[in-house]
């Protein structure tokens, strides 16, 4: 697979002078069409600075970030972002908030119907079609979040990313969420980049799970590509030994071994 998203030496400092902050450094990372990466790290190591900078909504202040072989500028409809908090419009439907991101990216070139047929297609995928006319204040947020996948989809990105976005739910609510992305993004073949803190979540999800040591001055400590046959199912995988050495590689990183495995600091 060619690489698809891929990141050079890219490092993020927030504020300039005596003020300046490091938060990430010489992050090097290629992704392949189609690939499912997460990003672990602990809570506050510049996993949401790295799913910005790819967003486009940080410049990065180091390095060279290239998307589909052009480099990332700014924000864009190839790049789709769904956050920890659905985002949704309150005063617009379910059906609405998808339809007015499909508008803003096909809306030059496509007919209205066309449109609608798009929008209601995304809530199908998500199976959020029966709650289309609903406002975002009379659904769950379990549903709230899928809209906000919907919204997402819609778009037809290149590339998905995703902020932690089913750290808000209730674990039965995540897990119908982690099957149903699966799902989707076996269907469509979206290259997905999602942060998590959950070690299970990575496991089941990912191809590869990136590993970010601890800040300041955060960079890559690891990666590890999980090698587990896909379709996934939970039930499986609870007794499947790559899964549980995958698991506990994850573990060992995120509650044992930090500090050898974190570079120096300069
Ligand atoms: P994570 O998502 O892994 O919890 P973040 O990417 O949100 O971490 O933050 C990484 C580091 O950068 C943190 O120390 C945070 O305080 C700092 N940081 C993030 N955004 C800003 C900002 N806009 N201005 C200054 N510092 C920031
Ligand atoms: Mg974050």
């Amino acid at each position: 697979m060619k690489n698809f998203v891929s990141l050079e030496r890219v490092g993020q400092s927030y504020g300039s002078g005596r003020n300046a902050f490091v938060a990430l450094r010489d992050i090097d990372l290629s992704i392949a069409q189609g690939e499912f990466v997460t990003l672990i790290g602990h809570s506050g190591c510049g996993k949401s600075t790295l799913l910005n900078l790819i967003a486009g909504l940080v410049p990065a202040t180091e390095g060279v970030l290239l998307c589909a072989g052009r480099e990332i500028r700014g924000p864009g409809p190839d790049r789709a972002v769904v956050f920890q908090n659905h985002c949704l419009l309150p005063w617009l439907t379910c059906l609405e908030n998808v339809h007015l991101a499909v508008k803003r990216v096909f809306g030059a070139a496509e007919d209205a119907r066309r449109l609608q047929e798009r929008s209601v297609a995304a809530l199908r995928l998500v199976g959020m079609d029966h709650a289309a006319r609903k406002y975002p204040r009379e659904i769950s947020g379990g549903m709230k979040q899928r809209v906000g996948i919907a919204r997402a989809l819609a778009m037809e990105p290149k590339v998905l990313l995703m902020d932690e976005p089913f750290g808000a739910l209730d674990s039965l609510t995540r897990a119908h969420l982690q099957d149903a992305l699966q799902e989707i993004v076996a269907a469509t073949g979206t290259t997905t980049i999602m942060v998590t803190h959950d070690i299970d979540e990575a496991v089941l999800l990912s191809d590869r799970i990136v590993m970010l040591g601890k800040g300041p001055a955060a960079t890559i400590a690891r990666i590890l590509p999980t090698g587990l046959a896909r379709p996934r199912r939970r039930n499986d995988l609870a007794y499947d030994a790559r899964y549980l050495e995958c698991r506990a590689e994850v573990m060992d990183f995120l509650h044992g071994c930090q500090e050898e495995l974190q570079p120096a600091v300069a």
